[in-house]
């Protein structure tokens, strides 16, 4: 479960994030939505610790977050948040000295302890379930973007995470290549994974998420079920956003 209690994030004067209250239940697919520059990023990075919250707190399965914690508390949560949170990017950040399958052994033997043989059999796995175990041994520049996207979310599960973050995840891909990981992502959602998810691609909001949020000027000024959100949004601003990406 997520919660975020009156959440606010700045950069110096400039408030980004500003009192967000929200709860998050274990399972839910949430769709983050909202113009650039509303905060979408910031929001989702101030879940797992990337950034520091300046105001309210946040709690990742009743890890306490607090923006009053001194350095060493927030150190501990985040560490302990970074556990069950996994995180994938528009940027796909493998390790190109590395081949696929050791890009993603590389957290269960660094983190998970585990031997080098386990985490092989593991990660063969985890390659298998994006679409990817024949390219276990190519190095990531010669993949597609999306096949890369799909390494990194697999690097992402090998730490079990029960909540996972993307943060535009096809973004920076070509259109034809979007549909793959999109597909990889509908699977995890299917198989009830607890996922916040920023994304342009209205349409796998709509069908992939259980619940929409939509962001203006570091709020959330709207909190919808799909389906009602898409065929008529409470207010102006959502509509003109809706209007311009259709
Ligand atoms: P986009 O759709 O373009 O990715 P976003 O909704 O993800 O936008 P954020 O990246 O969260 O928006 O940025 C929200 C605001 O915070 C913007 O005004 C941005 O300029 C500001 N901001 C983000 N990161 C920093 C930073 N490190 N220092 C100062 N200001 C920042
Ligand atoms: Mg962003």
């Amino acid at each position: 479960m997520i919660q975020a209690n009156d959440l606010s994030k700045s950069y110096d004067q400039h408030e980004v994030l500003k009192h967000i209250s929200l709860t998050i239940p274990a399972h839910q697919v949430v769709a983050v939505i909202g113009p650039s520059g509303s905060g979408k990023s910031t929001f989702l990075r101030c879940l797992n610790g990337l950034e520091t919250i300046t105001g309210g707190s946040v709690s990742i399965n009743n890890h306490l977050l607090k923006a009053t914690d001194k350095k060493k508390t927030r150190l501990k949560t985040i560490h302990e948040i970074r556990q069950d949170t996994g995180m994938v990017f528009q940027q796909f950040n493998l390790y190109p000295h590395k081949t696929v399958i050791e890009n993603v052994m590389e957290a269960l033997i660094i983190v998970k302890k585990q031997s080098k043989s386990t985490a092989k059999t593991v990660a063969a796995q985890l390659l298998k379930r994006v679409g990817l175990q024949e390219k276990e041994d190519v190095y990531p520049s010669k993949l597609s973007g999306g096949q890369q996207q799909r390494v990194a979310i697999a690097r992402a599960l090998a730490m079990e995470p029960k909540i996972m973050l993307f943060d535009e995840p096809t973004s920076a891909l070509d259109p034809e290549l979007v549909g793959e990981v999109l597909k990889v992502m509908k699977e995890l959602a299917d198989e009830g994974m607890t996922m916040v998810i920023v994304t342009h691609e209205m349409r796998f909001a709509e069908s992939a998420a259980d619940r929409i949020l939509f962001m203006a000027d570091g709020q959330i000024v709207e909190d919808s079920e799909p389906k009602a959100f898409f065929a008529q949004p409470a207010t102006e601003r959502a509509q003109k956003f809706l209007a311009k990406v259709n």
